[in-house]
């Protein structure tokens, strides 16, 4: 049996329709941004791999900490016990964080991160008495797949069979380019109620929403309103963090600071599964008690891993070092290049670009995330030995930071071929979808 065989009889692969979807592609090594599948065919991972890895897959720096921690210690009880690995990336985490973040919650994803930091802004009122329970988030946001972090994330198809489980949220939209005081009204009239307990968003790219971006000074005016209404802030810089927006956060854009940041995915650098919840002081010691009703009631047994945090260490050495960072700069700057080349060419509505991401919005007929065009863009990328998934009509790039120039030409080529295909230039046939139902 092949190993994609094999894999349909006994998995249950994550946003699939295991009915109707094509077998997985087997990868059997990585290396740098290569991906090299089972048959000897090699793809460029132009997504990081679900956005998480940032130097490369298998990179030999982050394997050797990570082989060496795990014959120190691999794990230990976080509750009443600490190992170095674990307090040494706090004290490095704190030094890049956007200022004025001073403690480190560890969890294991960025679901719980984002469930960490709506827990602490909600028990930080109970715990000071004061009756503030909404939440308010952009309406096409994206902050994880638990109950939580679902309620906060758009009531969109992925969502709706829970709906009614969800608790209330407040959405206001997303302050796009030229809709920028339509948003600034709309948060005005929820925080002029009082009893608003935080805000949370996506800074300066809402990802899943398919790179949707903003400016970081109509975000400076959103946390404003924010600090005049006493209205926590946090930053879900899951996907944001650790360079993706050409600075190391992208609340280093902003002027106002948040009072939370959430992380995950490029938090080790996409090599193992860590979250970290950071906040500031002002909410810390409101969780300082003599009466214990006031702890922090929230844990996972694999908080704080050792393993993952060395991993974590390993990738900050490589983010911070000056190749690195001159490698952020280079790639957003020929993202700058190639956007403006696409900018007038048929068929591209909108081309979108923050540091290392790059969105391309294509005209298609529905926009939704399940319309055939992203499909069929899917099928043609990976026929070019690149990967691409389309969110619907939009098409990103969010490269590891090694990616070389060579690299990303053939992912802008792909692009360019997608460009032709849509406007008749170019002939592709999807090959047969093989399930193993048909
Ligand atoms: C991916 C993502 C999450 C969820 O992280 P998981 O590790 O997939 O649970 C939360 N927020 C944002 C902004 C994300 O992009």
């Amino acid at each position: 049996m092949s190993l994609a065989e094999r894999d349909h009889n006994v998995i249950w692969h994550p946003y699939t329709q295991m009915k109707t979807a094509a077998l997985p592609i087997p990868i059997v090594r990585g290396e740098g941004a290569l991906l090299y599948a089972e048959d000897g065919k090699t793809y460029i991972d132009a997504v990081a791999s679900w956005w998480v890895n940032l130097h490369g897959h298998a990179h030999s720096y982050i394997a050797q900490k990570v082989a060496d921690q795990l014959q120190t210690l691999e794990h230990v009880i976080f509750a009443g016990f600490t190992h170095p690995a674990a307090i040494t990336f706090a004290e490095r985490l704190i030094q890049i964080l956007p200022t004025g973040q001073s403690r480190i919650f560890y969890s294991d994803n960025g679901s719980t991160a984002v469930e960490v930091a709506l827990k602490m802004a909600i028990q930080y009122w109970q715990n000071k008495g004061i009756p503030k329970r909404k939440i308010i988030a952009f309406r096409n946001s994206y902050h994880g797949d638990t109950f939580g972090a679902m309620a906060v994330s758009a009531r969109s198809a992925f969502t709706a069979p829970f709906w009614s489980y969800l608790f209330e949220v407040c959405f206001i939209d997303v302050p796009i380019p030229g809709h920028e005081e339509e948003t600034i009204k709309q948060l005005e009239a929820y925080a002029h109620a009082s009893d608003v307990a935080a805000f949370i968003y996506e800074p300066l790219v809402l990802g899943t929403a398919g790179m949707v971006m903003y400016t970081p000074q109509v975000l400076d005016q959103l946390l404003s309103i924010c600090q005049q209404h006493d209205i926590l802030t946090i930053a879900d810089e899951v996907m944001t963090g650790f360079g993706r927006t050409g600075r190391t956060f992208a609340s280093d854009y902003q002027q106002l600071k948040p009072d939370m940041v959430t992380m995950s995915k490029g938090l080790t650098g996409g090599t193992m599964a860590l979250g970290a919840t950071s906040c500031n002081e002002k909410i810390y010691e409101a969780f300082l008690s003599d009466d214990k009703h006031k702890t922090l009631f929230h844990g996972h047994s694999y908080t704080g891993n050792p393993v993952a945090c060395a991993a974590g260490l390993a990738s900050m050495d490589l983010l911070l070092q000056e190749e690195t960072q001159q490698h952020i700069t280079h790639i957003s700057q020929r993202h700058t290049a190639f956007a403006e080349q696409l900018k007038s060419m048929p068929k591209v509505v909108e081309v979108r670009q923050q540091g290392t991401i790059l969105a391309v919005e294509f005209e298609a007929d529905g926009t939704s995330y399940f319309n055939k065009l992203g499909d069929t863009l899917y099928s043609f990328a990976l026929e070019q030995g690149v990967i691409l998934r389309p969110l619907g009509n939009i098409i990103y790039v969010i490269p590891p930071y090694c990616i070389t120039d060579a690299q990303l030409d053939q992912v802008y080529q792909t692009i360019r071929g997608m460009q032709e295909l849509i406007t008749g230039n170019r002939y592709f046939e999807p090959p047969q979808q093989t399930t193993l139902h048909d």
